[in-house]
């Protein structure tokens, strides 16, 4: 049986979905707001978990490619104090890949493939109708009805009021995010302080992060805890002001960690917000949620990962029971609310650990996770 089934959202939940539904042989409508792939920065870099986000890729038929462009060098990491003293040195073995990091842009554009997506299809609201199917409202007016809708847009999801009234809530902690280019010819003692992966260093209720892209790009992100308009006195787009209070919240700190600040260019604000640890909703026939739009949880390397092992399970689901479609997502909910449940106690509590009134936690957290 064909059913009518659209996606709302291109990233790694929606694509994953997307991919593993065509390698069964059902079409899916993706649904994407932005106008072209290129349309926005891509982002960082994500490490994709061996049971989790590289499981995705091999349910998508993509581990080679992945293999091809994934760093594994890029899990090294080494944490320093404000001091600039090393505390770990921690790099991978040559055959240890249970977390290579992969560009955004590259793994997004490994998921698109030859998939057909929807470019500039901006969702406004789904409406379950009494009898048959779900209406897509689009923000140009538009209106399209589908068998199955599925929401994997993210944290602020426009699919979500259709099962949940939950809204996403403010965590204390804000992150702000700058990058650097050409890194190893432009700034070298910079390159050596971030070696192949991440260089972190955690004071006070702060934390400062460098992590290696491809090309020699580095993203540099700080946390610390703050009410929400901490920047009101700030234009933040104006990059030598975000500089200087940025520094001045970091003041004190060893100045090459400081110089990763000092030769940031533009500084954006991602004030982090999470759903509540055990968000579900009833079942609802016709939608559902994935990826950060059911689970959005802090930003401790496990959002991507849960959101393409949805995506990928949901494909499935649905591809091994195409005649009980509804059958098919309820039993996708019920196993995905537990995983999320549990990876939103563990990365709340990182988080908790990570951006600390006591550093060791951090480095004790580190020593944990490496450990197991
Ligand atoms: C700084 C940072 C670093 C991170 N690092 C990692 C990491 O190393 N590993 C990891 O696993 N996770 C990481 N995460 C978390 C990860 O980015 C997210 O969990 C992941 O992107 C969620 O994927 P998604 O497909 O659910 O949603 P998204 O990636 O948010 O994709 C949603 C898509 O939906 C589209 N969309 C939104 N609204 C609409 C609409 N109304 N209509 C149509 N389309 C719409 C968007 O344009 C977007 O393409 C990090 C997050 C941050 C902020």
């Amino acid at each position: 049986m064909r059913h009518r089934i659209a996606v709302v959202g291109g990233g790694p939940g929606g694509l994953t979905f997307a991919r593993v539904l065509h390698r069964h042989g059902y079409p899916v409508a993706v649904l994407e707001r932005d106008s072209a792939p290129d349309s926005r920065p891509p982002g960082g870099t994500l490490d994709l978990h061996e049971g989790l986000g590289q499981l995705a890729l091999e349910k998508a038929g993509l581990v080679a490619e992945f293999q091809a462009l994934s760093r594994p060098e890029g899990q090294a990491m080494r944490i320093l104090d404000t001091a600039g003293t090393v505390l770990r040195d921690w790099r991978p073995g040559p055959d240890e890949r249970a977390n290579p990091e992969i560009d955004r842009g590259q793994l997004r554009d490994l998921l698109l493939g030859s998939l057909d997506v929807r470019w500039g299809r901006e969702v406004a609201r789904v409406v379950p109708e009494a009898g048959d199917g779900v209406v897509v409202h689009f923000a140009d007016g538009r209106q399209e009805t589908f068998d199955l809708v599925v929401g994997a847009d993210g944290a602020w999801s426009r699919v979500r009021p259709a099962v949940s009234p939950v809204t996403p809530q403010y965590t204390g902690v804000t992150s702000v995010e700058t990058s650097l280019d050409d890194v190893d010819t432009r700034h070298p003692d910079l390159a050596r302080l971030i070696g192949d992966g991440s260089v972190a260093v955690y004071g006070v209720n702060r934390s400062l992060v460098a992590q290696r892209n491809s090309g020699g790009h580095v993203k540099v992100y700080v946390k610390f805890r703050a009410p929400l308009d901490w920047h009101a006195d700030v234009d933040l787009a104006d990059v030598e002001a975000a500089r200087s209070s940025l520094l001045a919240l970091f003041d004190g700190w060893a100045a090459p960690v400081l110089d990763l600040l000092g030769h940031g260019g533009a500084f954006v604000h991602r004030p982090i917000f999470v759903l509540p640890e055990s968000h579900t909703w009833a079942h609802v026939r016709g939608v559902t949620l994935l990826g950060d739009a059911a689970h959005l949880m802090p930003p401790l390397g496990a959002g991507a990962n849960l959101a393409m092992l949805d995506g990928a399970e949901l494909a499935e689901s649905i591809a091994a029971d195409p005649d009980d479609l509804d059958g098919a997502v309820g039993a996708f909910e019920e196993r995905m609310s537990a995983r999320a449940g549990r990876w939103a106690r563990i990365t709340t509590a990182g988080l908790e650990r990570l951006v600390s009134p006591d550093p060791a936690d951090a480095v004790a957290l580190f020593d944990e996770v490496q450990r197991s």
